[in-house]
């Protein structure tokens, strides 16, 4: 099969480049990289304080599950008869 030649690879190199991957922790407002301040994960979540400076704003992140809360829950999947040498 002979594809057309609007749809051959080298069509593409003008394909515009990925964006960039988007900072946890760069300001939402303006895009610089803030300073942590505070971090908890008493919720189970990484939970962080960033500050940025030229802003005067301080920013939550969340970070996804804290890796106490992903350790305990992988331990009670363990303890629920997933042992196969026992
Ligand atoms: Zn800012």
């Amino acid at each position: 099969m002979k594809w057309p030649s609007w749809l051959t690879p080298k069509s593409r190199r003008h394909a515009p480049p990925p964006a960039p991957e988007p900072s946890l922790t760069a300001c939402p407002d303006c895009g610089r990289e803030m300073d942590r301040i505070e971090k908890s994960t008493m919720s189970g979540y990484d939970m962080r304080t960033y500050r940025c400076e030229p802003c005067g704003k301080e920013h939550i992140v969340n970070f996804g599950s804290a890796l106490w809360k992903v350790l305990s829950d992988a331990r009670g999947a363990d303890e629920k008869g997933e042992r196969q040498n026992g």
